[in-house]
């Protein structure tokens, strides 16, 4: 992927939280603490990894479900003294193209152009892209980097640890490396914010099993980000520049093989050494090479409907 060397960057969303304070712990306080079942330990990252997912979302559902929407969710109290100023030399297309941290930068900017022409009134940004290393604070409590990537709909920011790429999705998933790979999962976890602001997350009422709400929502973020990918050159800045120049096979053959990476068989048939599709929260690879390849080739919010489906 290559970027328009003279776009300019909105960095104004994205900020790096730094260290968490919690000394590695789980710092949410009272009663939001993430139970880890069976002694995880020696489980290895990536058990740990999907057992979090799976709680991590219940939480975020449970917190939308009885916030009364989002609409009256105070969203700027969790985060606002943590920014290290990572990103402040991002300031163009130029930047991005050195520069892996401010290429998220530049990603960010092209979904959220790019979902603010799809949308039209119903859109908004996220509130924050928020990275971090060890462990951080959201609105769906506090998260360690065993738990991924992730979206919380209770303050609609998305969270990254950097380190993820390198040290599970690589090492522990045996999933591709290379510059497309974060930014399919970016692309992905703002396909949940766009699921949220269309009102997707009031729909999900089972959470496991291969043709579960939740599965269904995270194939709808997977085809999210296919619809991204398929028009991230065509889309235009408010100057009316494509920011992203290039995107080529390669990068969206590292994105599928990536999502396949992820599918629910894969790492249970790593962690646990046999897959129960009943425990699913994410489907199976094919499932989600599938859905992204629904996204990038038909392009429209209607062929990303998983829920209308009768079978994802
Ligand atoms: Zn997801």
């Amino acid at each position: 992927m290559k970027f328009n060397p003279k776009a300019r960057l909105d960095r104004g969303r994205v900020k790096d939280a730094g260290q968490g304070s919690g000394g590695g712990g789980f710092p949410g306080g009272s009663g939001r603490r993430i139970p880890i079942p069976g002694g995880a330990a020696g489980g290895g990252i990536g058990g740990i990894l999907i057992v979090v997912l799976i709680i991590v979302l219940n939480q975020c559902l449970a917190n939308s479900d009885t916030g009364g929407g989002t609409g009256g969710y105070s969203t700027s109290r969790l985060n606002d003294s943590a920014d290290t100023g990572r990103y402040e030399s991002c300031e163009t297309g130029a930047d991005a193209n050195e520069s892996q941290d401010c290429a998220r930068v530049a990603v960010e900017n092209s979904l959220t152009d790019y979902w603010d022409g799809e949308l039209g009134g119903r859109f908004r940004p996220e509130e924050q892209l928020v990275t971090f290393t060890d462990s951080v604070n959201t609105a769906c409590g506090g998260a360690t980097s065993a738990v991924g990537p992730f979206y919380c709909p209770a303050d609609e920011s998305i969270y990254l640890d950097t380190d993820f790429f390198d040290e599970v999705l690589e090492r522990e998933l045996g999933g591709p490396d290379g510059g497309f790979v974060e930014y399919y999962v970016l692309a992905h976890e703002y396909g949940h914010h766009i699921s949220n602001l269309l009102g997707y997350f009031g729909q999900v009422r089972t959470q496991q099993g291969p043709q579960s709400d939740a599965v269904r929502l995270e194939l709808q973020a997977d085809c999210y980000a296919g619809m991204w990918a398929r028009h991230a050159t065509s889309t235009k800045d408010a100057e009316g520049q494509a920011l992203i120049s290039e995107l080529t096979d390669e990068d969206v053959d590292l994105a599928i093989e990536a999502a396949e990476a992820v599918g629910d068989d894969r790492i249970q048939q790593k962690t646990q050494g046999q897959v129960t599709e009943e425990s699913w929260t994410h489907g199976s690879a094919a499932m989600r090479k599938k859905w992204f390849e629904i996204g990038y080739t038909e392009g429209s919010l209607q062929a990303c409907d998983t829920f209308a489906v009768g079978r994802v």
